[in-house]
């Protein structure tokens, strides 16, 4: 089993290229002295629920005007909101945002923190935000997982879970601590443009011989 997970990780690493992948994961890459946790963080909550061209064209727009949080604090709401209205969620997104950047500024000193529990008692900071800037921001070893992290194991067979955190708990008992970083970036591509939630495209997947496919009634 775990020779065929190592495959799978190994075959779509090659597939999809790291210039490629999503914007957080672009910004993982970055040099370590230009990495910068707040834009990593605020990239982060601007993405939910957006496209990933969208996040990265509105979080570049919005950077150029504030990229402190102090200086988001400062940007009138409705001006934040024209800002990143084309994310979707604007009106909550842009209170999130706000919220985010004063407890930022009152409880740690305007840094974004580097521990998961500081991170996690950030009202708007969740599991896979918190893991997102650990890994990415950090370079800690926490697994991002988000629905298609979850949704593609489950369909290989490495496991059968219900949801994103038990997928987590999983994905750290199975996967080599190498992959870790590494895998989040990998299977947001792979269900985007092959498994994608309704009829995946097994004819052209690199992994298909890998595969046990529970649970895909339909496929191209
Ligand atoms: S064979 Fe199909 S279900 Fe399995 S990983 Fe590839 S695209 Fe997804």
């Amino acid at each position: 089993m775990k020779t065929n997970i190592e495959k799978t990780i190994k075959i779509l690493e090659k597939h999809f290229n790291y210039k490629e992948r999503t914007t957080l994961n672009r910004m993982r890459k970055q040099k370590k002295s230009n990495k910068n946790a707040f834009k990593i963080l605020i990239a982060c909550l601007l993405s939910l629920r957006a496209k990933d061209e969208t996040t990265d064209k509105i979080s570049r727009r919005l950077f150029e005007i504030a990229d402190t949080p102090q200086k988001i604090l400062k940007l009138p709401i409705k001006k934040l909101e024209k800002i990143i209205f084309s994310t979707g969620h604007y009106h909550k997104k842009a209170r999130v945002l706000k919220s985010v950047s004063k407890e930022l500024i009152k409880r740690f000193h305007s840094k974004v923190p580097s521990t998961k529990e500081k991170l996690m008692s950030i009202k708007g900071v969740g599991q896979k935000t918190s893991n997102i800037v650990l890994n990415f921001a950090f370079d800690k070893e926490f697994i991002p997982v988000d629905t298609h992290c979850h949704r593609i194991p489950n369909r290989l067979g490495w496991f059968k879970t219900k949801n994103a955190e038990q997928t987590e708990k999983q994905l750290m008992k199975i996967l080599p601590k190498k992959y870790w970083k590494e895998f989040n970036g990998i299977f947001v591509l792979f269900g985007r443009t092959i498994c994608v939630p309704i009829s995946p495209f097994c004819s052209k997947c690199p992994v298909r011989r890998y595969c046990k496919r529970v649970d895909v009634k339909k496929n191209r």
